[in-house]
């Protein structure tokens, strides 16, 4: 009954290309539905709460992690979901599980990881996040992984090079003809760059390393600063922050739906195989993409090149590639669970117990390795 309020462009969870290992259907809910439940039992789910987001988890208990942001990013991209009549089920799980493969400390561990890793076939956020739905979680009698959904899958999977694609099989597929995912995974990519674009300009604020004048200089927070003044000339602080970032969230959403459903008017795809073929067709109209990007890059000068943030960052390298190279240098180093399984391949079993890390095990694991006193 579910399916029949869907688009012909949608994901059906009935047609879906199935699971990795056969399992009988579930009888309570949808094979998409079953896929979002098993991400948000997972242990990586949980990690995500002690996982940097810009700021390290100790820096405040009101700035974002890998938890919360995902959160917001499934609701925005729910949002987007079923104004389009996709399964919004399915746009869930891509967003609730596409940061799982996240490194501790935000970018700058997934650099120091991906540079450790150089030698031995690289370390990508992205592929780490599929390996941990396809494999590293182990919590099920008959197989590795959580055995999601196809559809689930090659939504996890956003980016991907040539190379590792040739080995994924089926989800590296798409990248080699060049064709695209469903449109509840485009849905879900566009909503994670929505979510972070606006807690990071209310992060940034709050943490004191932006300031209003600074972000006066961007097009879109100018435009929708001046429309919440409008309404209320004496609002300032905190509340006036809030109110124009919800308000640009609201233009945002609004036009990606508003965009997106011209684009599948024009293209009329008939089906998902369709909308493989097609272009991408979520995306914002040509006037806010161009004023997106611009917030974009004021958060990279502003922010993530920040002194303060850049402080943070080189501490954090240093954590993670001190950690790879004293367990490459000794894998008797390793908890007994990833020693078994540096047999196969010491670098990357090393690369899984880092990327598993979140920031404090991370900075303790470091210490129990190298502080000489006891601590
Ligand atoms: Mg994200």
């Amino acid at each position: 009954m579910r399916e029949r309020a869907l688009a012909p462009y949608a994901a059906r969870p009935g047609s879906s290309r199935g699971r990795r290992y056969r399992e009988p259907p579930p009888r309570s809910r949808s094979e998409y539905q079953r896929d979002r439940d098993r991400i948000i039992h997972s242990n990586a789910f949980r990690r995500l709460e002690y996982k940097t987001q810009v700021f390290v988890n100790h820096e405040g208990d009101l700035f974002r992690t890998r938890l919360t942001h995902s959160l917001e990013v499934a609701q925005i991209a729910r949002s987007v979901a079923r104004s389009l009549q996709l399964d919004e089920d399915l746009t869930e799980a891509i967003a609730l599980a596409h940061d799982l493969g996240h490194t501790p400390f935000g970018h700058t561990g997934q650099d120091a990881l991906n540079d450790c890793m150089k030698p031995y076939g690289g370390f990508e956020h992205n592929l780490q996040s599929l390996r941990v739905v396809d494999l590293l979680e182990q919590r099920y009698a008959a197989f590795d992984g959580l055995n999601l959904t196809f559809e689930a899958r090659e939504g996890v999977l956003k980016h991907c090079s040539l190379k590792n694609a040739r080995t994924l099989g089926d989800v590296g597929e798409r990248f080699i003809k060049k064709q695209h995912p469903s449109l509840e995974a485009q849905a879900a990519n566009v909503s994670d760059e929505i979510a972070y674009n606006n807690h990071d300009v209310d992060d940034g604020l709050r943490s004191g390393l932006l300031s209003l004048e600074q972000l006066s200089e961007v097009k879109i927070f100018a435009r929708h600063m001046k429309a919440a003044l409008r309404g209320h000339p004496h609002l300032a602080g905190r509340r006036l922050i809030h109110e124009t970032v919800r308000r640009m969230i609201d233009t945002l959403v609004t036009d990606l739906i508003r965009a997106s459903a011209q684009n599948i008017r024009d293209h009329a795809p008939a089906s998902l195989e369709a909308v493989r073929l097609a272009p991408p067709l979520i995306a914002f109209s040509p006037r806010i993409r161009d004023e997106s990007h611009e917030l974009k890059q004021f958060l990279r000068r502003n922010l993530y090149q920040h002194y303060r943030v850049t402080r943070m960052s080189s501490k954090a390298r240093r954590i993670v590639v001190d950690l790879f190279r004293a367990f490459l240098s000794d894998t008797r180093l390793l908890p007994p669970e990833f020693q078994v399984r540096t047999q196969e391949h010491a670098p990357r079993a090393i690369a899984d117990y880092i990327a598993g890390m979140t920031d404090r095990y991370a900075i303790l694991e470091h210490r129990r390795l190298f502080a000489i006193e006891e601590t």
